[in-house]
């Protein structure tokens, strides 16, 4: 097959992270017998520096001609005190938009070789394995207004949590289409006790759920979702919920089965393009320093494969590798609370590329 890769690496050791998985994708090809052609384009606060804007219309235009995008992060102090729209965040928010990027897609997996390195005991996070699908084009994030407002003839801020209905149903229908290749069981978490928005939300679940009878649905409220990703992770097996809710809990979730630099995404398109990452951000403190885990990467890189291109072997074979160099014993920095032996980002790259 032949298929056009846009990759942003954008900044700090998004740009390394991102080698790792062109070089891994390119193995790929080589093995299986496709053709990746890959372009770059410009993201963020490199984005700002060179064109004044984190996200130039070239590279929207690149993205939407292409079969899926592979960005890496953005952001970092350097930019932190730019007024809003020249903040690198602003570019990713954008590209949501832009492609269409509706729903985010981040799976915990559970690796035994990295029990020891996750906060919780190994007990209760062996063999975890949920997907968390989060809202990404709505609710708080892109609501009008937003703004500081005088009310009552006092000092004051408004932010606005806006649905369209369907913008619930198509995100909630993919977590019931995902479960149904699971474990069929669905998890809607809202704050239904507190929002409208949230009350929408469950009568929109309970509609969508009677076209899945195989798959369970519960409805679970925010705060008790939050307290059960720790005491209880393995009762989850698709969590679906609105931007907010979403963006607070995945982050909870990706780090009970260890690192940051571990944990991959996908943002799923309606009608274009998807786009893959991973869930870390620059980490301005260790970039440059060829120390980042580029596994994140490379494994945002095998959801791509999997779910814009449906190479489920391809795919597998990227996990495959990153079990074996795990179980070889070889950690990035972040992961190697129990070797005293770390390899760089590149080692890291080549030890995968030569399981491929
Ligand atoms: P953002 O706002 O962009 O999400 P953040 O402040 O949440 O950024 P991250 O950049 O995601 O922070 O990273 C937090 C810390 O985790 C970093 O400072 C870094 O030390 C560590 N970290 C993140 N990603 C990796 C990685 N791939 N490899 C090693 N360490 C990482
Ligand atoms: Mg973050």
């Amino acid at each position: 097959m032949e298929k056009r890769i846009v990759v942003l690496p954008g900044d700090g050791i998004g740009k390394e992270v991102t080698k790792g998985a062109v070089e891994v994708l390119q193995a790929v090809g080589e093995r299986f017998g496709h053709q990746f052609h890959f372009t770059y384009g410009s993201i963020g606060g490199e984005a700002i520096d060179t064109y004044g804007t984190p996200l130039p219309d070239e590279t929207i235009q690149h993205c939407k001609d292409s079969d899926a995008v592979l960005l890496g992060a953005v952001g970092g102090p350097k930019w932190d005190t730019q007024p809003p729209h020249l903040r690198p965040e602003r570019g990713l928010l954008k590209i949501r938009k832009e492609l269409n990027l509706y729903a985010n897609l981040r799976p915990t997996s559970y690796y035994d070789s990295l029990a020891e390195n996750s906060p919780l005991k190994k007990e209760y996070i062996e063999n975890v394995d949920l997907l968390f699908v989060r809202e990404l084009t709505g609710g708080l994030y892109f609501g009008k207004p937003s703004e500081r407002v005088e009310r009552d003839g006092k000092e004051a801020v408004v932010d606005t949590l806006y649905y369209q209905k369907s913008e619930m149903e198509r995100v909630i229908k993919l977590a019931f289409e995902l479960a149904e290749k699971r474990d069929q069981k669905v998890t809607s978490v809202d704050k239904a006790n507190v929002l409208e928005s949230s009350r929408m939300w469950r009568e929109v679940a309970d509609e969508i759920s009677r076209q899945f009878p195989n798959v369970e649905l519960e409805h679970m409220l925010v705060d008790n979702a939050a307290m059960q990703l720790v005491t209880n992770p393995k009762r989850f097996d698709v969590i679906v919920t609105e931007n907010m809710f979403g963006d607070i809990l995945s982050d909870e979730a990706s780090v009970l089965t260890g690192s940051l630099g571990m944990s991959a995404s996908a943002s799923l398109s309606e009608d274009g393009p998807s786009l893959y990452e991973p869930i870390h951000g620059s980490a301005p403190d260790i970039a440059g320093q060829n120390i980042a885990n580029p596994l994140a990467a490379i494994l945002s890189a095998a959801m791509m494969l999997r779910l814009s291109f449906g190479m489920q072997e391809e795919a597998k074979a990227v996990e495959t590798a990153v079990n074996q160099v795990l179980d070889a014993g070889y950690r990035t920095k972040d992961i190697g609370r129990t070797v005293n032996n770390y390899v760089s980002t590149s080692e890291m790259i080549n030890e995968v590329k030569a399981m491929i």
